[in-house]
């Protein structure tokens, strides 16, 4: 979570209420396929999306965006100066093409269901949750590929927040072991999120690295693979 992003939506609410204490309250980013935030409220707590798209907004926008939200869920008229402010920071140049961009790549993606023919990814990935991250890590849409792609085995997508596993993979000829160090490496990357800046790099730091080791077949499973 971003620093300071509770406290701005905190004195936002004490703007809007005075004397009313701020219900419980959970943000989190979403990739919505647009520049999109909600605001809603469930059983007493607060809950804003705000799109990925302004995850790197500076304070301003981000007191803008608490102000038009939380106006609108308490039906208090909106400031102008703060609408102005969002609106000229959503239109500007940069945040319209990167919208635009996403859109187009979220729009285009086709996924296919976690279950192939011989092994469930979503089965895959829970056992793998458990015993390397204490089942600790949200579960992404698995797919696997389209193809029967050999140059790409596995990659996660943080666009569409999904993991794609080559279908080359569900085959009986295929150890379990095989298929659990590509997911388990791909995991690894929802674990240790890369900032992507236009390419499609696949980094892999010295702390990603010395984890994919703690699997226990690496090496093994490294073998097979050469002869894949
Ligand atoms: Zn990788």
């Amino acid at each position: 979570m971003r620093e300071g992003l509770f406290e701005i939506f905190q004195e936002t609410f004490q703007e809007l209420r005075p004397g009313h204490s701020l219900p419980e309250l959970k943000i989190e980013f979403f990739a919505f396929a647009n520049i999109n935030n909600t605001i809603r409220l469930r059983e007493g707590k607060l809950l804003v999306r705000l799109s990925d798209l302004l995850e790197g907004a500076p304070d301003t926008v981000f007191r803008a965006i608490a102000h038009i939200l939380l106006a609108k869920m308490y039906r208090r008229p909106i400031d102008r100066g703060q609408a102005a402010r969002y609106r000229k920071y959503v239109g500007s140049h940069d945040i319209t093409r990167k919208a635009h961009l996403v859109r187009q790549m979220r729009g285009r993606k086709r996924l296919l269901p976690a279950r192939g023919h011989f092994y469930d990814l979503d089965a895959v990935f829970e056992d793998l949750n458990t015993r390397f991250f204490y089942g600790l890590m949200a579960r992404p849409r698995m797919s696997w590929s389209q193809n029967k792609t050999r140059r790409i085995l596995g990659h996660y997508d943080p666009a569409h927040n999904a993991i794609i596993i080559s279908r080359i993979f569900d085959h009986p000829a295929i150890p379990p072991y095989v298929l659990e160090y590509i997911v388990y490496h791909e995991m690894l990357h929802l674990k240790h999120p890369v900032k992507l800046r236009g390419s499609r790099r696949c980094v892999h730091s010295a702390e990603f690295q010395a984890e994919e080791k703690l699997f226990p077949q690496a090496g093994q499973a490294n073998a097979f693979l050469k002869r894949l």
